[in-house]
């Protein structure tokens, strides 16, 4: 089988699968019990928290696990804006679980401004800006788009932001940088910032969400005041101890330069065999590429592809049940090309091989398709 839609999830590593099997076997104690075994088990947590804080370079008590980047962007949303009059300013590339719950609180009346994006899919940087205003309280910029690949420069971004209008929270959705892309000071400016952990080899269901100690936000779940009172649940140990082992494994193994050749390969096969084909992914480095291929049926093609053994996306996988894709249209995309629109998203183990053959066989399926004869 060859994998390629490595943005929808990837892969558990062997490592994490047995750290998780041995800490479901060993670690079932209630970190919130006060002897001296669940005291143990709350110290791992602490140490897994410590260390995935380093990668994003902010404090582990910014740090905050939660059972997905659903629930950390929704957090983010619902208790970033809370109480809070004013305007929100999002880009017209946010995931599902940033856009719905904006749209919640635009159908309840919020005055929530999409700002366009420009044809590489990043969003517009003057258009952002025009829409804040001295009354704008939430920002949300995704870091890396899921559909596109596209990176915004977020610590531009909350710069310019933060020039407008000092009080705004800003917040970005990190889940397919995150792995990716070194720090740095890249969060200097980021009040809340969301992650997970399926995408980079760990469990699904462990997520979480850094939320800078100088923001002072509400709770979002009430109960047993785990995780500094602001998510309460027990906790999910031995999904945080796989999180923690995947964030090591996968900063070590994504080779950024394979990424680019890999990248390179896909867009040079695909244009020289399919002419019509348009590429809507512009950065060469992304693991992420989005092409559309016009007057054809993706999901027939994907169909195809998968009984050739190849595995690819259309697009993001939570919103594959919808016919339209909102962020492509966003990005200026015709609804011939939508149609046909496809995503290839590579991970740390693919081949070039691999990616030769996927590639020819979508020029292939494409081809019959199309009921003619290309390259
Ligand atoms: N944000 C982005 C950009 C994503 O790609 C995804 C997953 O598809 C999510 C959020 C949701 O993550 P989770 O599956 O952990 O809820």
């Amino acid at each position: 089988m060859i994998y390629l839609d490595n943005a929808a999830t990837t892969p558990v590593f062997d490592e994490v699968a047995e750290i998780i099997y041995n800490s479901l076997k060993n670690d079932f104690y209630n970190p919130s019990s006060l002897y001296l075994p669940a005291n143990k088990v709350l110290k791992k947590i602490e140490t897994a928290r410590a260390t995935i804080a380093a990668y994003l370079n902010v404090k582990p008590a910014e740090l905050y696990f939660t059972s997905c980047a659903t629930e950390s962007n929704n957090f983010a949303v619902f208790n970033g804006f809370k109480n809070k009059k004013g305007n929100i300013v999002a880009s017209a590339g946010e995931h599902a679980s940033v856009y719905e719950p904006l749209m919640q609180l635009y159908n309840k009346g919020t005055d929530v401004r999409f700002a366009q994006l420009i044809s590489g899919g990043q969003v517009d940087t003057e258009k952002f800006l025009d829409l804040i205003d001295g009354n704008t309280s939430f920002v949300s910029i995704i870091h890396k788009s899921n559909e596109t690949g596209a990176l915004n420069d977020i610590k531009n971004l909350s710069l310019l932001a933060k020039q407008k209008n000092k009080n705004l929270i800003f917040h970005s959705d990190g889940v397919q940088a995150f792995g990716k892309i070194n720090y740095k000071d890249c969060l200097e400016n980021v009040d809340i910032y969301s992650i997970s952990a399926h995408k980079i080899g760990g469990p699904k269901g462990v997520g979480a969400i850094v939320i800078k100690n100088s923001l002072k936000m509400q709770p979002y779940l009430f109960g047993g005041g785990q995780e500094k009172n602001m998510r309460s649940g027990t906790e999910n140990i031995s999904g945080i101890l796989g999180f923690e082992k995947a964030v090591k494994l996968f900063y070590e193994k994504y080779d950024p330069e394979n990424i680019s050749v890999l990248n390179k390969k896909i867009i040079t096969i695909l244009t020289e065999k399919i002419p019509q084909i348009k590429i809507n992914t512009s950065d060469i480095s992304s693991n992420i590429i989005s092409v559309s291929i016009p007057c054809i049926n993706a999901e027939i093609l994907q169909r195809l592809l998968c009984d050739d053994g190849i595995l690819i996306g259309l697009g993001s996988a939570c919103a594959s049940k919808l016919k339209t894709n909102r962020v492509l249209s966003q990005m200026g995309i015709e609804s011939t090309y939508i149609t046909g629109s496809i995503r290839l998203s590579l991970g740390i183990k693919n081949t070039i091989s691999e990616v030769e053959y996927a590639c020819e066989k979508i020029a292939y399926h494409t081809n019959r398709l199309k009921g003619q004869s290309i390259g």
